[in-house]
């Protein structure tokens, strides 16, 4: 089903104002780290597999709005909401935690 322009801005702003809530109670999410942020787009799938498992290790406050925003979005890459989006055509996108 397409999303339409409204369901692609409804999901940036839920991801948005989850991001806000959750810095008001000094949490953030894992990508955020300057450290190792690189490995949420990696050109290495094992990387990028690490940096899945750490959006839900590392319990990411924004996990739910972020995999929205990036289905919403038709996101083609890199690791979004613990979902590597890497993926060729005809590969069903999965969660690590899934895929173990
Ligand atoms: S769930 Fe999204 S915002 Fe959270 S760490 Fe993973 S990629 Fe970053």
């Amino acid at each position: 089903m397409a999303t339409t322009r409204q369901q692609v801005a409804q999901a940036n702003q839920a991801l948005t104002r989850a991001l806000v809530v959750a810095a008001t109670q000094g949490q953030r999410a894992p990508c955020s780290d300057l450290a190792i942020r690189d490995h949420w787009t990696s050109e290495r799938e094992t990387e990028r597999r690490q940096a899945a498992r750490w959006c839900i290790e590392w319990q990411c406050p924004v996990l739910t709005e972020c995999g929205q925003a990036a289905e919403a979005n038709d996101e083609r890459w890199g690791v979004w909401g613990a979902v590597d989006r890497s993926v060729r055509p005809g590969k069903k996108l999965q969660r690590q935690s899934e895929a173990a």
